[in-house]
């Protein structure tokens, strides 16, 4: 500390965050090994997982099944309530447009990705919503944690797709 380096492993806060993107991105591989998209995401509410998932639009038949939204749907259905207030989404990758809508109408407090999402993202990436109000709420946003892991996970999964 006395050289004024700063020490991220010691903050709460990037623990943490260390901590649920490991659970998001178990849930990425579990997607994998089912043929989606490996994205997962968690939810999370007092320090606790409240809801894990992946994506899952081909499983689902659903194109709106992104990891995202389906962990805010879990959530409010455990909640009775649309309304997550305070909650965490952590997410592998960039989310798209639509789960940026959905995280905002869900209410969270904040929102934290791995990988950069070059086709779709929608916070710096394609769009950047970042801090903007989507109706009348924003959520703040962390990029980048274990964003090396997230996206090797994407690229494992798509060169065996190629069969390379
Ligand atoms: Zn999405």
């Amino acid at each position: 500390m006395s050289d004024g380096l700063q020490q991220p492993t010691t903050d709460a806060l990037a623990v943490s965050d260390w901590a649920f993107m490991g659970a998001a991105l178990a849930a990425a591989r579990v997607g994998a090994e089912a043929g989606e998209v490996p994205v997962g995401a968690v939810l999370v509410q007092d320090d606790a997982i409240v809801s894990v998932a992946h994506n899952a639009p081909i499983g689902l038949q659903d194109p709106t099944a992104h990891a995202e939204v389906l962990v805010l749907r879990d959530a409010a259905r455990q909640r009775g309530n649309y309304r997550l207030v305070g909650a965490t989404v952590y997410v592998t990758a960039e989310p798209c447009v639509m789960c940026v809508g959905a995280l905002a109408h869900a209410r969270v407090r904040r929102v934290v990705f791995g990988c950069p999402e070059p086709k779709a993202g929608a916070l710096g990436s394609v769009y950047d919503l970042t801090g903007q109000a989507v109706g009348t709420h924003r959520f703040a946003v962390t990029g980048g944690v274990r964003g090396d892991e997230a996206a090797a996970v994407l690229r494992e999964f798509f060169r065996v797709r190629r069969g390379a």
